[in-house]
């Protein structure tokens, strides 16, 4: 599959990739980001007429928050105190509720059916409480490689990425860099430990775990590529009684960084080009140290199967059994630093069989389990799998925006048409007008057919 493409067809292309018929498409993309953010701001604005936690009296004053959970909130130190006596002890400690961001919603708002962020795994260990759920396109579909993780205000920013890998379309081939097979899950993060002291959590080091069946493994393995950390456990492991998959967040075929991102810490949004917060240890990596009542949000990317059999995120969801985190909780900075403990983490080996065991290696680093709820996914993706995306559309965002997507849908087509009639002018060889019309539709970006 090698390929060196001719310097003037590369020229063409490229001519045509950065021309008002590509832009037009990656400026649909912005405008659905866009549209995306107005509703988060809607509903933000509804949210910040928020309620007391005990007496329910409705405030558009400050009110008290928990210094812990960043969760519940008060009109005045007595509704506190009575609620922590009568039932906010438990809740606040049994990370009952998220900490409240505008970023990670998940309740349902005003007449809302569904909410912005639905939970699909939760667990605590050791203080350190987390949250699971799916930064979803409007259709639920995967995403692919070729797009940037971090939602791009600059439309060009799609069209460079699609021009570097014409430079070296053998990236694309190695990463399968066109499959749209990509699960992004937001995980949001807190500590709520008691004694005062700071976690620390290494994001890039976050795998999930297939289910214990070899015909869903087998399915969430056919999209493999050279570049991912995939780890294979079968029967006679320790704990394992089918044949699963552990897999590693998805590499980035530009800077082979992990396809992670932190997104919000302690309820403000990371923009690039502004300081990052101390929280934040390793951006890139995905380490954050967090104090007590500290939260941290990150978005991360694994590739789910081959972008056939499994093509939504309520697909790749249903194959997944939980997500593993490493944690150190307490931290203590004196004992060791972060970037000799991130590199630390590996997975034991079994001294008789040579085989990998799917436990942590390092001594001082524990891996939070965190089981997916199938049952939540189920009944949030209902709509999908039963009558297809416009109703999920429908039924999630509202009818405005499932108009809006159709209108799109239909003048992406168009585009992605009028890609495939320009390619064919370059008249590239066979092989290469494959991967080309496969350029043109996912030019089509955050669609599938
Ligand atoms: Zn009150
Ligand atoms: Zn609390």
């Amino acid at each position: 599959m090698s390929f060196r493409p001719d310097p003037a067809d590369l020229k063409r292309l490229r001519e045509w990739v950065s021309g008002p018929g590509a832009q037009n498409i990656a400026l649909a993309s912005a405008a659905e980001f866009q549209r995306r953010d107005k509703v988060r701001e809607r509903q933000h604005k509804r949210v910040v007429h928020h309620r007391c936690s005990y007496c329910g009296k409705g405030s558009t004053d400050t009110l008290r928050v928990c210094s812990l959970c960043k969760s519940a909130r008060y009109c005045d130190r007595e509704c506190q105190v009575a609620d922590y006596k009568t039932r906010h002890k438990a809740e606040c400690a049994g990370f009952v509720h998220p900490p409240f961001t505008t970023s990670f919603l998940t309740e349902p708002l005003g007449d809302d059916k569904y909410p912005q962020d639905p939970l699909f795994a939760k667990g605590h260990l050791n203080g350190v409480g987390f949250w699971v759920s799916v930064s979803s396109s409007v259709d639920c579909a995967l995403q692919t490689l070729a797009n940037p993780l971090r939602p791009i205000k600059d439309p060009l920013e799609y069209n460079r990425r699609d021009i570097r890998m014409l430079e070296d379309p053998n990236l694309g081939v190695k990463y399968k860099a066109r499959t749209r097979n990509l699960l992004t899950l937001q995980v949001l993060v807190q500590n709520r430990r008691k004694d005062g002291k700071p976690v620390v959590v290494f994001g890039a080091r976050t795998r999930v775990l297939t289910s214990e069946t070899p015909t869903v493994t087998q399915n969430v393995l056919n999209g493999r590529t050279e570049a991912d950390r995939i780890t294979i456990f079968t029967d006679g492991g320790r704990g394992a009684f089918g044949t699963y998959a552990s897999i590693a967040i998805a590499e980035d075929m530009f800077d082979q960084s992990p396809r992670l991102l932190i997104t919000n810490v302690n309820g403000t949004v990371l923009k690039e080009g502004v300081p990052l917060p101390s929280a934040v240890k390793n951006g890139p990596r995905g380490i954050v140290a967090l104090h007590p009542g500290e939260f941290a949000l990150l978005h991360m990317q694994f590739r789910i199967g081959d972008g056939d059999l499994i093509v939504s995120e309520w697909d790749a969801l249903s194959c997944l059994r939980a997500l593993a985190v490493p944690v150190v909780a307490p931290y203590d900075p004196a004992v060791c630093n972060t970037t000799s403990l991130d590199a630390s983490i590996s997975l034991k080996t079994d001294p008789v069989s040579g085989k990998l065991i799917d436990e942590l290696a390092s001594p001082g680093v524990t891996e939070v389990r965190l089981p997916f709820d199938f049952y939540a996914a189920e009944a949030y993706y209902e709509d999908l799998s039963e009558k297809g995306e416009l109703a999920f559309i429908k039924s999630h965002r509202g009818e405005k925006e499932a108009e809006a997507w159709a209108r799109e849908h239909a003048e992406m087509a168009e585009h992605a048409l009028q890609t495939m009639e320009n390619i064919r002018r370059l008249g590239l060889p066979a092989d290469e007008l494959n991967s080309m019309f496969e350029l043109a539709r996912n030019m089509v970006s955050g669609r599938r057919d």
